[in-house]
């Protein structure tokens, strides 16, 4: 049998059906799965500390011969494996104990007499010990001596395939495999992006000779991977359009002129900017599909107001769908407020109501008598029907699955779509990764706000800073004290938060205490929060759940406990919750970790969510901002969005580039692309069906 990337696996020499299995759990079927399943890291054994200079507190990576092994109890009752090795400094010097608690099985794998590199930190238990976080058993008794200059890679392992396993039978067939290889890119496209090609850089993953080869090879894989999505994101954007024949509203300038006309305020030119654009938009041919960024406050309601009185002087009903009631609360509030002087009253449909005005509300959305809607969840419930739908707002848009929005939008007949969201990210990501969005930015805030000042303090500044908000207090205002919660099951810390709360309380005898968390029924938080908006209770201690978009004017100060476990996006959101009327506002972050302290400082210097998202960006990747790397539909490997934006960048023009002139990747120079897409993606075949 002649072997292709398609071969499976288990005909390998070296794998038989146990280890086909285990494989098979690693995603790895096909001998091609094999070939790209890359390091998650690797060791580097190039600069390997002798071991009598590894010192209490360092972390080292250290090779030397195992000497003696043996498994201890502790007295919790955790058994230790241990292991004496000894490298050539021989003597006193030459000697370190590792120790591996919890892990009594390694027994069976680390013998005297093998040749061990292990790295990790060094502490101090009776003598120096070495807790090792990764081990390789580099040789055994009797095999060369030690190999030094080696970068090692460490494979994603799983339970009876361990890395060292994956690692031999890489290596066997490395390359076999490499010669299978056949690079879909041209010369000049690798050239232009700075890109080795495939082959050298599939050797470089698995075997590089210093780690800077490894991270070109990666490079290459990342690149192949968004290039691939940017295709199908390209794709999806092109057939999207085509078949996106939308309303075609006109501009009647009745309500929306009476809107501006009787606004409380100056619209800033962000906001006219926008209505602006969507507005083109609207009166477009296509359909809208666009994203509205903007940081809390910036007003991306009053800009999603003109967009749904376009639709409704058109005839249609627009509809905006909130993610809590309590924010659906608000609009309803503020709508009424500013449309009561047009005579247009807007209709609320949530949960909450009594099933007699549900369904007194559902009758007036089908009958066309209610044009400005509002609500959540409940409005996408088989049993509300609308009568014309023009315009889908959908607020906090990251808060609903993409088949509630999808419901949502399926409520009318190819209704235009207008999403918010105030969780900025890069513009040149927002691009990139909404491929078939387009986005506006609202980054000027409304004046007259009272600014926001943001503080680090340790926790020597405790009793100063109750003092404040007593303050604060005393003159009607209220606070907010914020408490870090990692995990809302973890008991420990809602107990924490508990603690906190009556602390507090013990604090504040003449205030009133209130205390939302993510354990709490929706209803039981709506309620603390509904308390607090209407001033009767003056401090909330609240986990992170608290509401993203509540406005309460009347908080001023907003404390942070433990600030260095928020991310810089989540300490920006939490931030935008004062700062919402004229008084001036205080955000004042709590730590006493000094580590933390540079960041706490950058994010203390500025309010630009813009800048904040890229802050963020640069320290956890871009993953956990949008949920990016799932909503690509397929998980991204190699590609890291901290390092490699100029890499999606260019990923993107060059997809761009491709799918115009070759939409459906049908010509034979582009057969290899396709052939991994219809691979990869699940919609690839559907996506790049010829003809
Ligand atoms: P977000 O963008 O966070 O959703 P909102 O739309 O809730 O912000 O607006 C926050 C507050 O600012 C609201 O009370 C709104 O009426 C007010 N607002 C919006 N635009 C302006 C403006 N141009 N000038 C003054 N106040 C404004
Ligand atoms: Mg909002």
């Amino acid at each position: 049998m002649t072997l292709q990337l398609t071969t499976s696996v288990k005909y390998l020499k070296g794998v038989g059906p146990k280890r086909a299995e285990a494989l098979a759990r690693l995603g790895i079927r096909s001998v091609g799965d094999l070939l790209y399943h890359a390091p998650h890291r690797y060791l580097d054994a190039t600069s390997v500390t002798p071991l009598a200079q590894a010192h209490v507190g360092k972390e080292v990576t250290c090779i030397g011969r195992v000497a003696s092994t043996g498994v201890l109890p502790t007295r919790k009752g955790l058994r230790v494996f241990r292991a004496v090795l000894r490298d050539d400094g021989g003597g006193a010097g030459g000697v370190l104990e590792c120790a591996w608690p919890g892990q009594p099985f390694l027994e069976r794998q680390i013998k005297k007499g093998q040749l061990l590199l292990v790295t990790g930190p060094v502490r101090y238990y009776h003598g120096r010990q070495l807790v090792p976080r990764e081990f390789v058993i580099l040789a055994d008794e009797g095999d060369a001596g030690p190999e030094r200059g080696l970068v090692l890679p460490v494979y994603p392992a799983t339970e009876g395939l361990t890395h060292r396993q994956i690692r031999g039978l890489i290596h066997q067939h490395l390359d076999a495999l490499l010669a299978l290889v056949h690079d879909p890119h041209p010369d000049t496209l690798r050239e232009a992006v700075g890109l080795p090609d495939l082959r050298t850089a599939l050797a470089a993953v698995h075997r590089p000779v210093a780690a800077t080869d490894a991270e070109g090879g990666r490079r290459r894989l990342a690149f192949d991977e968004l290039f691939d999505q940017q295709l199908v994101h390209a794709r999806a954007r092109a057939l999207a359009k085509r078949s996106r024949a939308g309303i075609r509203f006109a501009l009647r300038k009745e309500l929306t002129t009476r809107l501006k006309e009787h606004l409380p305020f100056e619209l800033t030119g962000d906001q006219r900017h926008a209505i602006r654009e969507i507005a083109d938009d609207m009166t477009a041919p296509l359909r809208m599909h666009r994203l509205l960024m903007g940081d809390v406050g910036t007003g991306k309601t009053v800009v999603a107001l003109f967009a749904m009185l376009l639709a409704v002087e058109n005839e249609y009903q627009a509809v905006i769908m909130a993610p809590t009631e309590l924010l659906a609360e608000q609009h309803l509030a503020t709508l009424t407020r500013l449309l009561a002087p047009l005579e247009l009253k807007p209709d609320l449909l949530i949960g909450r109501l009594s099933a007699a005005e549900k369904a007194a509300a559902r009758e007036r959305i089908a009958t066309g008598a209610s044009r400005v809607i509002i609500g959540t969840h409940a409005l996408i419930q088989e049993s509300v029907k609308f009568r014309r739908l023009g315009l889908a707002v959908i607020d906090e848009q990251h808060r609903f699955g993409v088949e509630q929005r999808a419901a949502l939008v399926e409520k009318g007949d190819a209704p235009d779509v207008l999403l918010l969201t105030a969780t900025p990210i890069p513009r040149s990501l927002a691009l990139t990764w909404y491929g078939d969005l387009d986005v506006t930015e609202l980054r000027e805030r409304p004046p007259g706000r009272g600014l926001v000042k943001t503080a680090l303090r340790t926790e020597a500044a405790r009793q100063k800073i109750y003092e404040f908000i007593r303050t604060e207090c005393a003159a009607g205002r209220q606070a907010y004290v914020l408490y870090p919660v990692i995990d809302e099951s973890e008991k420990a810390d809602l107990r924490a938060a508990t603690v906190m709360a009556s602390r507090i309380a013990k604090v504040f005898p003449e205030l009133v205490i209130g205390l939302v968390h993510g354990r709490l029924k929706p209803e039981e938080r709506d309620a603390a929060m509904r308390a607090f908006r209407d001033n009767a209770v003056h401090i909330l201690v609240a986990t992170s759940v608290i509401e993203v978009g509540i406005d309460v004017a009347n908080a001023t100060v907003m404390l942070i406990e433990h600030a260095e476990r928020f991310g810089l996006a989540q300490l920006h959101q939490l931030r935008g919750r004062v700062g919402r009327g004229a008084a001036a506002s205080h955000c004042i972050l709590l730590s006493d970790v000094p580590e933390a302290a540079p960041r706490l400082e950058a994010f203390a210097q500025t309010t630009d969510g813009f800048k904040i998202a890229e802050l963020d960006l640069a320290e956890r990747g871009m993953g956990e901002l949008t949920g990016a790397r799932q909503s690509g539909g397929v998980p991204l490997r190699y590609a890291n969005f901290a390092t490699d934006l100029p890499l999606l960048e260019a990923a993107r023009r060059a997809a761009a580039q491709i799918i115009a002139r070759d939409p459906a990747l049908a010509r034979a120079e582009h057969a290899a692309y396709r052939e991994r897409i219809v691979q990869r993606y699940e919609r690839g075949f559907e996506l790049f069906r010829v003809g």
